[in-house]
Protein backbone atom coordinates (compact mmCIF):
# COMPACT_ATOMS: atom_id res chain seq x y z
CA UNK A 1 0.00 0.00 0.00
CA UNK A 2 1.10 3.37 -0.70
CA UNK A 3 0.12 6.30 2.29
CA UNK A 4 -0.60 10.08 1.00
CA UNK A 5 -0.64 12.76 3.60
CA UNK A 6 -3.95 14.49 3.75
CA UNK A 7 -3.88 17.97 2.58
CA UNK A 8 -1.71 19.98 4.91
CA UNK A 9 -2.50 17.29 8.07
CA UNK A 10 -0.41 15.17 10.25
CA UNK A 11 -2.73 12.37 8.86
CA UNK A 12 -1.79 9.91 6.05
CA UNK A 13 -4.35 8.33 4.38
CA UNK A 14 -4.07 4.67 2.13
CA UNK A 15 -4.29 5.76 -2.02
CA UNK A 16 -7.38 3.11 -1.88
CA UNK A 17 -9.38 3.20 0.84
CA UNK A 18 -12.70 1.02 0.97
CA UNK A 19 -16.30 2.09 1.80
CA UNK A 20 -19.14 0.50 3.13
CA UNK A 21 -22.16 2.25 1.20
CA UNK A 22 -22.98 -1.27 -0.34
CA UNK A 23 -22.16 -4.68 0.52
CA UNK A 24 -22.23 -4.42 4.06
CA UNK A 25 -25.67 -4.06 5.15
CA UNK A 26 -28.33 -6.15 6.93
CA UNK A 27 -29.33 -7.64 3.41
CA UNK A 28 -25.93 -9.05 2.72
CA UNK A 29 -24.05 -11.76 3.64
CA UNK A 30 -21.65 -10.81 6.84
CA UNK A 31 -19.04 -13.52 5.69
CA UNK A 32 -18.84 -12.39 2.79
CA UNK A 33 -18.73 -8.35 4.26
CA UNK A 34 -16.28 -9.91 6.74
CA UNK A 35 -14.21 -11.71 4.24
CA UNK A 36 -13.35 -8.54 2.30
CA UNK A 37 -12.89 -6.20 5.61
CA UNK A 38 -10.14 -8.88 6.49
CA UNK A 39 -8.62 -8.90 3.17
CA UNK A 40 -8.54 -5.37 3.02
CA UNK A 41 -6.53 -4.49 6.39
CA UNK A 42 -4.36 -7.17 6.00
CA UNK A 43 -3.64 -5.31 2.41
CA UNK A 44 -2.64 -2.64 4.34
CA UNK A 45 -6.29 -0.49 3.43
CA UNK A 46 -6.28 1.14 6.76
CA UNK A 47 -9.28 3.60 6.64
CA UNK A 48 -12.86 2.17 6.11
CA UNK A 49 -15.44 4.60 5.18
CA UNK A 50 -19.06 4.88 6.67
CA UNK A 51 -22.22 6.72 7.10
CA UNK A 52 -25.14 6.94 9.56
CA UNK A 53 -27.39 5.77 6.93
CA UNK A 54 -25.49 3.11 4.85
CA UNK A 55 -27.47 -0.46 4.67
CA UNK A 56 -30.07 -1.68 3.52
CA UNK A 57 -31.72 -1.46 6.57
CA UNK A 58 -29.71 2.89 7.36
CA UNK A 59 -27.27 1.84 10.11
CA UNK A 60 -26.74 -2.11 9.45
CA UNK A 61 -23.20 -0.93 7.68
CA UNK A 62 -22.13 0.36 10.88
CA UNK A 63 -23.36 -1.95 12.55
CA UNK A 64 -21.48 -4.30 10.51
CA UNK A 65 -18.13 -2.55 11.19
CA UNK A 66 -18.85 -2.66 14.69
CA UNK A 67 -19.27 -6.68 14.64
CA UNK A 68 -15.96 -6.69 13.05
CA UNK A 69 -14.71 -4.50 15.63
CA UNK A 70 -15.93 -6.83 18.07
CA UNK A 71 -14.44 -10.06 16.06
CA UNK A 72 -11.63 -9.00 14.36
CA UNK A 73 -10.41 -5.07 14.70
CA UNK A 74 -10.36 -4.03 18.56
CA UNK A 75 -6.63 -4.62 18.86
CA UNK A 76 -5.79 -2.83 15.52
CA UNK A 77 -8.12 0.12 16.51
CA UNK A 78 -4.93 2.29 16.63
CA UNK A 79 -3.87 1.39 12.97
CA UNK A 80 -6.71 2.54 11.92
CA UNK A 81 -8.60 5.64 10.02
CA UNK A 82 -13.17 4.79 10.47
CA UNK A 83 -14.83 7.77 9.17
CA UNK A 84 -19.05 8.42 9.35
CA UNK A 85 -20.90 10.93 8.84
CA UNK A 86 -24.61 12.54 8.30
CA UNK A 87 -27.08 14.17 6.79
CA UNK A 88 -29.32 12.49 5.24
CA UNK A 89 -32.71 11.30 6.25
CA UNK A 90 -32.04 9.13 9.12
CA UNK A 91 -34.88 8.81 11.25
CA UNK A 92 -38.28 10.69 11.34
CA UNK A 93 -39.33 14.23 12.74
CA UNK A 94 -37.20 17.40 12.07
CA UNK A 95 -34.36 16.56 14.01
CA UNK A 96 -32.97 13.85 11.89
CA UNK A 97 -32.05 14.59 8.37
CA UNK A 98 -30.26 17.56 7.17
CA UNK A 99 -27.31 19.69 9.32
CA UNK A 100 -28.62 20.76 12.51
CA UNK A 101 -26.39 20.86 15.67
CA UNK A 102 -29.17 18.66 17.18
CA UNK A 103 -28.92 16.25 14.21
CA UNK A 104 -25.22 15.81 13.88
CA UNK A 105 -24.26 15.66 17.55
CA UNK A 106 -27.14 12.74 18.42
CA UNK A 107 -26.36 10.92 15.18
CA UNK A 108 -22.72 10.45 15.74
CA UNK A 109 -23.80 9.20 19.36
CA UNK A 110 -26.00 6.52 17.63
CA UNK A 111 -23.67 5.57 15.30
CA UNK A 112 -20.87 5.13 17.68
CA UNK A 113 -22.86 2.74 19.62
CA UNK A 114 -23.76 0.91 16.16
CA UNK A 115 -19.74 1.26 15.69
CA UNK A 116 -18.99 -0.23 18.70
CA UNK A 117 -16.02 2.31 19.49
CA UNK A 118 -15.28 5.55 21.46
CA UNK A 119 -14.40 7.65 19.09
CA UNK A 120 -14.21 8.28 15.02
CA UNK A 121 -11.62 9.30 13.14
CA UNK A 122 -13.48 11.74 10.74
CA UNK A 123 -16.94 12.96 10.80
CA UNK A 124 -18.20 14.83 7.87
CA UNK A 125 -21.70 16.80 7.80
CA UNK A 126 -22.56 14.18 4.65
CA UNK A 127 -24.30 17.67 2.39
CA UNK A 128 -24.65 21.02 2.74
CA UNK A 129 -27.97 22.38 4.54
CA UNK A 130 -29.75 25.17 2.64
CA UNK A 131 -31.39 26.07 5.29
CA UNK A 132 -29.63 25.38 8.60
CA UNK A 133 -27.00 28.11 8.61
CA UNK A 134 -23.20 27.04 7.65
CA UNK A 135 -21.58 28.11 10.74
CA UNK A 136 -24.33 26.01 12.94
CA UNK A 137 -23.08 22.79 10.73
CA UNK A 138 -19.51 24.10 11.29
CA UNK A 139 -20.10 24.73 14.93
CA UNK A 140 -21.44 21.38 15.60
CA UNK A 141 -18.41 19.49 13.72
CA UNK A 142 -15.89 21.87 16.20
CA UNK A 143 -18.16 20.93 19.39
CA UNK A 144 -18.10 17.07 18.28
CA UNK A 145 -13.83 17.17 18.03
CA UNK A 146 -14.19 18.71 21.61
CA UNK A 147 -16.12 16.28 23.03
CA UNK A 148 -13.81 13.85 21.85
CA UNK A 149 -15.98 12.05 19.73
CA UNK A 150 -13.84 12.73 16.64
CA UNK A 151 -10.56 13.57 15.72
CA UNK A 152 -11.24 15.57 12.26
CA UNK A 153 -13.76 16.85 10.37
CA UNK A 154 -15.00 16.81 7.11
CA UNK A 155 -17.45 17.69 4.43
CA UNK A 156 -18.62 16.15 2.03
CA UNK A 157 -20.81 17.01 -1.44
CA UNK A 158 -20.37 20.73 -0.77
CA UNK A 159 -19.72 23.09 -4.05
CA UNK A 160 -16.22 24.86 -4.41
CA UNK A 161 -17.57 28.18 -2.76
CA UNK A 162 -19.32 26.71 -0.12
CA UNK A 163 -16.47 24.38 0.49
CA UNK A 164 -13.89 27.89 0.85
CA UNK A 165 -16.66 29.23 4.07
CA UNK A 166 -16.85 26.05 5.55
CA UNK A 167 -13.09 25.71 5.42
CA UNK A 168 -12.79 29.81 7.00
CA UNK A 169 -15.39 28.72 9.66
CA UNK A 170 -13.19 25.86 10.75
CA UNK A 171 -10.57 27.57 10.71
CA UNK A 172 -11.58 30.33 13.04
CA UNK A 173 -12.98 27.99 15.47
CA UNK A 174 -9.83 25.89 15.78
CA UNK A 175 -11.03 22.92 14.12
CA UNK A 176 -9.61 22.52 10.71
CA UNK A 177 -11.47 20.96 7.69
CA UNK A 178 -9.28 17.51 7.15
CA UNK A 179 -10.96 16.41 3.94
CA UNK A 180 -13.52 16.90 1.46
CA UNK A 181 -15.31 13.82 -0.29
CA UNK A 182 -16.91 14.24 -3.45
CA UNK A 183 -17.93 12.18 -6.32
CA UNK A 184 -15.05 11.96 -8.82
CA UNK A 185 -14.30 9.41 -11.58
CA UNK A 186 -14.08 9.85 -15.70
CA UNK A 187 -18.12 10.03 -16.10
CA UNK A 188 -18.35 12.96 -13.57
CA UNK A 189 -15.48 15.72 -13.22
CA UNK A 190 -17.22 18.56 -11.16
CA UNK A 191 -14.38 18.66 -8.94
CA UNK A 192 -12.24 19.73 -11.85
CA UNK A 193 -13.65 23.10 -12.00
CA UNK A 194 -12.56 24.98 -8.71
CA UNK A 195 -13.18 22.34 -6.60
CA UNK A 196 -9.97 21.07 -6.22
CA UNK A 197 -8.33 24.50 -6.34
CA UNK A 198 -10.13 25.46 -3.06
CA UNK A 199 -8.58 22.37 -1.59
CA UNK A 200 -5.24 22.81 -2.32
CA UNK A 201 -5.34 26.42 -1.38
CA UNK A 202 -6.85 25.60 2.13
CA UNK A 203 -4.76 22.50 2.44
CA UNK A 204 -7.78 20.29 2.91
CA UNK A 205 -7.08 16.90 1.57
CA UNK A 206 -9.47 14.98 -1.12
CA UNK A 207 -10.97 11.57 -1.08
CA UNK A 208 -13.09 10.44 -4.32
CA UNK A 209 -16.00 8.66 -4.00
CA UNK A 210 -17.60 6.29 -6.53
CA UNK A 211 -14.56 6.16 -8.65
CA UNK A 212 -15.67 3.46 -10.75
CA UNK A 213 -19.17 5.07 -11.37
CA UNK A 214 -20.50 2.41 -9.36
CA UNK A 215 -19.35 -0.39 -11.05
CA UNK A 216 -19.75 1.24 -14.80
CA UNK A 217 -16.15 2.36 -15.13
CA UNK A 218 -15.18 -1.53 -14.82
CA UNK A 219 -16.08 -5.00 -17.28
CA UNK A 220 -19.26 -5.16 -14.78
CA UNK A 221 -21.52 -4.34 -17.83
CA UNK A 222 -19.83 -4.63 -21.14
CA UNK A 223 -22.41 -7.81 -21.60
CA UNK A 224 -25.73 -6.64 -19.78
CA UNK A 225 -26.22 -6.61 -16.67
CA UNK A 226 -25.50 -9.56 -14.47
CA UNK A 227 -26.82 -11.43 -11.83
CA UNK A 228 -25.85 -9.96 -8.53
CA UNK A 229 -24.53 -6.54 -9.65
CA UNK A 230 -25.44 -3.29 -8.29
CA UNK A 231 -27.57 -3.25 -10.99
CA UNK A 232 -29.77 -5.91 -10.82
CA UNK A 233 -30.43 -5.53 -7.14
CA UNK A 234 -34.24 -3.74 -5.90
CA UNK A 235 -31.70 -1.80 -3.66
CA UNK A 236 -28.77 -0.65 -5.39
CA UNK A 237 -28.37 3.01 -6.25
CA UNK A 238 -27.16 2.31 -10.04
CA UNK A 239 -30.41 1.49 -12.10
CA UNK A 240 -30.46 -0.11 -15.20
CA UNK A 241 -31.67 2.92 -16.81
CA UNK A 242 -28.10 4.15 -16.11
CA UNK A 243 -26.63 1.85 -18.04
CA UNK A 244 -27.07 3.54 -21.29
CA UNK A 245 -26.12 2.43 -24.73
CA UNK A 246 -23.71 5.80 -24.95
CA UNK A 247 -22.73 5.06 -21.51
CA UNK A 248 -21.35 1.39 -22.64
CA UNK A 249 -20.14 2.34 -26.01
CA UNK A 250 -17.37 4.66 -23.73
CA UNK A 251 -16.68 2.12 -21.18
CA UNK A 252 -15.81 0.19 -24.47
CA UNK A 253 -13.65 2.27 -26.08
CA UNK A 254 -12.02 3.00 -22.60
CA UNK A 255 -11.59 -0.68 -22.16
CA UNK A 256 -9.79 -1.07 -25.13
CA UNK A 257 -6.90 1.61 -23.62
CA UNK A 258 -6.88 -0.28 -20.03
CA UNK A 259 -5.98 -3.35 -22.20
CA UNK A 260 -3.15 -1.98 -23.97
CA UNK A 261 -1.70 -0.45 -20.52
CA UNK A 262 -2.04 -4.24 -19.57
CA UNK A 263 -4.42 -3.06 -16.85
CA UNK A 264 -8.25 -3.86 -16.00
CA UNK A 265 -10.91 -0.83 -16.72
CA UNK A 266 -11.50 -1.02 -13.04
CA UNK A 267 -7.12 -0.36 -12.27
CA UNK A 268 -6.95 2.34 -15.04
CA UNK A 269 -10.49 4.45 -13.64
CA UNK A 270 -8.61 4.17 -10.13
CA UNK A 271 -5.24 4.75 -11.68
CA UNK A 272 -6.50 8.28 -13.56
CA UNK A 273 -7.41 10.04 -10.68
CA UNK A 274 -4.52 8.91 -8.51
CA UNK A 275 -2.66 10.58 -11.26
CA UNK A 276 -3.41 13.84 -9.57
CA UNK A 277 -1.70 14.69 -6.19
CA UNK A 278 -4.63 17.08 -4.62
CA UNK A 279 -6.66 13.47 -4.41
CA UNK A 280 -4.90 11.60 -0.85
CA UNK A 281 -6.90 8.48 -1.76
CA UNK A 282 -9.85 6.98 -3.72
CA UNK A 283 -12.31 5.53 -2.03
CA UNK A 284 -13.72 1.81 -4.06
CA UNK A 285 -16.64 0.09 -3.02
CA UNK A 286 -16.46 -3.94 -3.83
CA UNK A 287 -18.40 -6.87 -3.53
CA UNK A 288 -15.59 -9.34 -3.60
CA UNK A 289 -12.40 -10.03 -2.45
CA UNK A 290 -11.79 -10.56 -5.76
CA UNK A 291 -12.46 -7.11 -6.58
CA UNK A 292 -10.69 -5.81 -4.18
CA UNK A 293 -7.81 -7.25 -5.10
CA UNK A 294 -7.90 -5.94 -8.75
CA UNK A 295 -8.69 -2.76 -7.84
CA UNK A 296 -5.16 -2.40 -5.58
CA UNK A 297 -3.79 -3.67 -8.87
CA UNK A 298 -4.27 0.12 -9.80
CA UNK A 299 -1.04 0.99 -7.84
CA UNK A 300 1.21 -0.75 -10.21
CA UNK A 301 0.87 1.76 -12.58
CA UNK A 302 -0.82 5.43 -12.06
CA UNK A 303 1.37 6.64 -14.89
CA UNK A 304 -0.44 8.04 -18.31
CA UNK A 305 1.25 9.15 -21.21
CA UNK A 306 0.17 12.67 -22.77
CA UNK A 307 -1.22 10.51 -25.99
CA UNK A 308 -3.44 8.62 -23.58
CA UNK A 309 -4.80 11.31 -21.49
CA UNK A 310 -5.76 12.68 -24.76
CA UNK A 311 -7.30 9.87 -26.22
CA UNK A 312 -9.36 9.44 -22.59
CA UNK A 313 -10.56 12.69 -22.68
CA UNK A 314 -11.58 12.56 -26.36
CA UNK A 315 -13.61 9.26 -25.46
CA UNK A 316 -15.24 11.28 -22.05
CA UNK A 317 -16.27 14.13 -24.48
P1 LIG B 1 -17.35 2.44 -6.89
O1 LIG B 1 -17.53 3.48 -7.94
O2 LIG B 1 -15.99 1.94 -6.58
O3 LIG B 1 -18.34 1.23 -7.25
C1 LIG B 1 -18.30 0.03 -6.54
C2 LIG B 1 -18.87 -1.11 -7.36
O4 LIG B 1 -18.07 -1.31 -8.52
C3 LIG B 1 -18.81 -2.43 -6.61
O5 LIG B 1 -19.92 -2.61 -5.76
C4 LIG B 1 -18.74 -3.44 -7.73
O6 LIG B 1 -20.03 -3.65 -8.28
C5 LIG B 1 -17.94 -2.70 -8.79
N1 LIG B 1 -16.49 -3.04 -8.72
C6 LIG B 1 -15.59 -2.64 -7.81
N2 LIG B 1 -14.36 -3.08 -8.10
C7 LIG B 1 -14.48 -3.78 -9.25
C8 LIG B 1 -13.54 -4.47 -10.06
N3 LIG B 1 -12.24 -4.52 -9.74
N4 LIG B 1 -14.00 -5.07 -11.18
C9 LIG B 1 -15.32 -5.01 -11.52
N5 LIG B 1 -16.25 -4.37 -10.78
C10 LIG B 1 -15.83 -3.76 -9.65
O7 LIG B 1 -17.82 3.04 -5.50
P2 LIG B 1 -19.19 3.17 -4.66
O8 LIG B 1 -20.25 3.78 -5.47
O9 LIG B 1 -19.44 1.86 -3.99
O10 LIG B 1 -18.69 4.21 -3.59
C11 LIG B 1 -17.56 3.92 -2.80
C12 LIG B 1 -17.68 4.54 -1.44
O11 LIG B 1 -17.78 5.96 -1.56
C13 LIG B 1 -18.96 4.17 -0.68
O12 LIG B 1 -18.87 2.90 -0.08
C14 LIG B 1 -19.01 5.27 0.33
O13 LIG B 1 -18.09 5.03 1.38
C15 LIG B 1 -18.56 6.48 -0.49
N6 LIG B 1 -19.70 7.25 -1.00
C16 LIG B 1 -19.92 8.49 -0.47
C17 LIG B 1 -20.98 9.26 -0.86
C18 LIG B 1 -21.16 10.61 -0.26
O14 LIG B 1 -22.21 11.25 -0.49
N7 LIG B 1 -20.21 11.09 0.49
C19 LIG B 1 -21.96 8.77 -1.87
C20 LIG B 1 -21.60 7.49 -2.43
C21 LIG B 1 -20.50 6.78 -2.01
P3 LIG B 1 -20.96 -4.93 -7.89
O15 LIG B 1 -21.51 -4.62 -6.54
O16 LIG B 1 -21.97 -4.92 -8.98
O17 LIG B 1 -20.08 -6.14 -7.90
Amino acid sequence: MVYRRCGKSGIKLPAISLGLWHNFGGVDDFQNSQKILRRAFDLGITHFDLANNYGPPPGSAEETFGRMISSDFKAYRDEMIISTKAGYLMWPGPYGDWGSKKYLVSSLDQSLKRLKIDYVDIFYSHRPDPETPLEETMSALDLIVRQGKALYVGISNYSAEQTAKAAKILKELGTPCLIHQPRYSMFDRWVENGQLDVLEQNGIGSIAFSPLAQGLLTDRYLKGIPEGSRASKAHGFLRPQHITEEKIKKVEALNIIAQERNQSLAQMAIGWLLKDKRITSVLVGVSSTNQLENCLGALDNQTFTAEEIILIDKILE
